[in-house]
């Protein structure tokens, strides 16, 4: 029975690779079902690779891109600046394959691309959760609009592929406009009173160590405006999970203003 099956799903794969040609990102080659959707396994294991290296204390930022003093960047240092959130854990920078993924996933609705990322990540995942000693890993939702659209939260499907737990403890009931573009300070006023407890978790906090899990820092404004809610109802400290990091460089001093 089971090679039956076993032969009718290759059997569609197969189809399915005929009717619908996919070819890795990196290097061109086709990509079977079973592999990685954007990336064939040799390019994927070899790009998608976690950042190793020096991070700055307040904000996360790589700090062989942002350099400083020895565990603080120089904005950081600069403009004295702090965050509601206690530290910030990533697996890799945004470039290269893990910006083309997320992109993929989130943009062109490749929700396999959902079950590579979180595979590849879930150990460093849990390395990070069990070194906080985390009570509850809380998702960024999407509005409701954007799961109309996308058709899942990407934040959830990455989570649930890594085989993490989670609480779905917040909403996004109104949907900010589109921050790509805009500063720190803009997308701070930006996302301001845009999520939300759900009114059924709001004794859920009380005392908690919390971490966000989100797909990408950017300037930190939403993991900075989640952390501050989640401190309002209680929580103990938060801290924040990405699985991209985009690193600040000259190009995009502005955004930072
Ligand atoms: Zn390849
Ligand atoms: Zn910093």
């Amino acid at each position: 029975m089971k090679s039956l099956r076993g032969s009718l799903k290759s059997l569609s794969n197969a189809l399915l690779d005929l009717l619908y040609p996919n070819f890795c990102g990196v290097c061109g080659s086709f990509l079977f079902k079973d592999h990685y959707f954007v990336a064939c396994k040799e390019c994927w294991e070899e790009k998608f690779t976690p950042y190793s290296g020096r991070k700055c204390s307040v904000c996360g930022h790589p700090l062989e891109f942002l350099p400083g003093a020895p565990s603080i960047c120089r904005r950081c240092l600069e403009k004295k600046r702090t965050f509601n959130f206690d530290s910030v854990f990533y697996f890799t920078l945004y470039r290269g394959l893990p910006e083309f993924a997320v992109k993929e996933l989130k943009f062109s609705r490749l929700k396999p691309v959902a079950q590579a990322i979180g595979e590849t990540i879930s150990g460093h995942l849990l390395e990070v959760l069990s070194q906080l000693g985390v009570d509850l890993i809380v998702p960024v939702p999407v509005s409701r609009e954007t799961l109309r659209e996308r058709g899942f939260n990407q934040t959830e499907e990455i989570l649930k592929r890594a085989g993490i737990p989670y609480v779905s403890l917040l909403e996004k009931p109104f949907t900010p406009e589109k921050q790509s573009t805009l500063s720190f300070k803009e997308r701070s006023e930006n996302v301001r009173g845009v999520f939300r407890v759900k009114s059924e978790f709001k004794l859920e906090l009380l005392g908690k160590s919390v971490l966000i899990f989100d797909d990408v820092f950017t300037t930190g404004a939403t993991a900075d405006e989640i952390a501050g809610l989640l401190k309002r109802h209680g929580a103990r400290e938060v801290f924040v999970y990405t699985v991209c990091y985009t690193p600040f460089n000259s190009l995009s001093e502005k955004r930072d203003e």
